[in-house]
């Protein structure tokens, strides 16, 4: 089971989404997948290069569209683990509308959030995730003006099943998300502090350290209870780390649409002659 493939990620020495990388490999491990058995689906942006980092099927989607491919990937196929994966630009800004109602939906796949809080790629503009008054020296140099989008907030308004967060320098909790949300039975969500080590001089490594609060240090925390996880996140001003919700009764998509007896349409005998699919080939040439 080596999840590991002989690609070199060409991200910037010390970014943060090298750690995703191998958090993805040693979960998908960990929870006793075989590379033919995950597909791996991203965006655009620096982040979007991880699906051809990873040895499992992967496909580089377009900006903000990785989880309507995910999504049909999964009801095409649902014997296949599915991963989407991209940046806060990607996923919080132009695919927010894919992001909200993929969680309203709750079809069986695993987003994984890199949350650098800028648009790296692009080379360091004010990303959604960025705060009021975020200033980068070419792009913003007066700072942001707009209010920094509170994503788990809203997932957890949208009705979401799974929600943690963490952070990419602490490797065994990311990791341990990760089986989680791919054990979890429904959509779960991920979101990574993951940080732009190039463009970001604000949201470093040290900042992250000193700003995070980790669910460690609250003993009583119940993960199922939703209206203390909404408490906890507004406390904390969206910092929280560690598995903040989980709803594990609720059914997912696939069981509603198919109700547990339909083969996927991947399963299904296609019952067409050699002629009959050349015609419909050309038909679409
Ligand atoms: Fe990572 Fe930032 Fe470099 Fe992109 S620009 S690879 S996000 S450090």
């Amino acid at each position: 089971k080596d999840f590991r493939n002989n690609v070199k990620p060409n991200w910037c020495p010390g970014c943060g989404d090298f750690s995703v990388q191998a958090a993805i490999q040693r979960a998908a491990a960990n929870v006793g997948l075989e590379p033919e058995n995950l597909a791996i689906v991203s965006g655009i942006g620096c982040s979007g290069r991880i699906s051809g980092y990873i040895n499992a099927y992967g496909f580089h989607g377009v900006h903000g569209r990785s989880l309507p491919i995910a999504q049909g990937l999964k009801m095409a196929n649902r014997e296949l683990t599915v991963i989407a994966s991209g940046g806060d630009g990607d996923g919080f800004a132009i695919g927010m509308g894919h992001t909200v109602h993929s969680i309203r939906r709750n079809i069986d796949i695993t987003y994984i959030v890199m949350d650098n809080q800028i648009y790296g790629l692009t080379k360091g503009q004010p990303s959604p995730r960025s705060a009021e008054g975020f200033k980068t020296p070419k792009n913003a140099p007066g700072g942001s003006i707009e209010s920094a989008l509170a994503p788990l907030e809203i997932a957890l308004s949208a009705g979401a099943t799974f929600i943690a967060q963490s952070f990419s320098s602490n490797l065994k909790q990311l990791t341990s998300l990760i089986e989680q949300g791919l054990n979890h039975k429904g959509f779960s969500l991920i979101n990574v502090f993951s940080p732009c080590v190039t463009f970001n001089k604000v949201n470093t490594y040290d900042w992250f350290k000193e700003n995070i609060v980790d669910l460690e240090e609250f003993p009583d925390y119940d993960p199922s209870n939703r209206v203390m996880a909404m408490t906890k996140l507004m406390e904390t001003n969206g910092m929280l780390t560690g598995l903040i919700y989980q709803d594990k009764v609720k059914k997912n998509y696939e069981e509603l649409v198919y109700g547990f007896k339909q083969e996927s349409l991947a399963g299904q005998d296609i019952k067409i002659t050699e002629e009959e699919f050349d015609k419909l080939v050309q038909e679409f040439k």
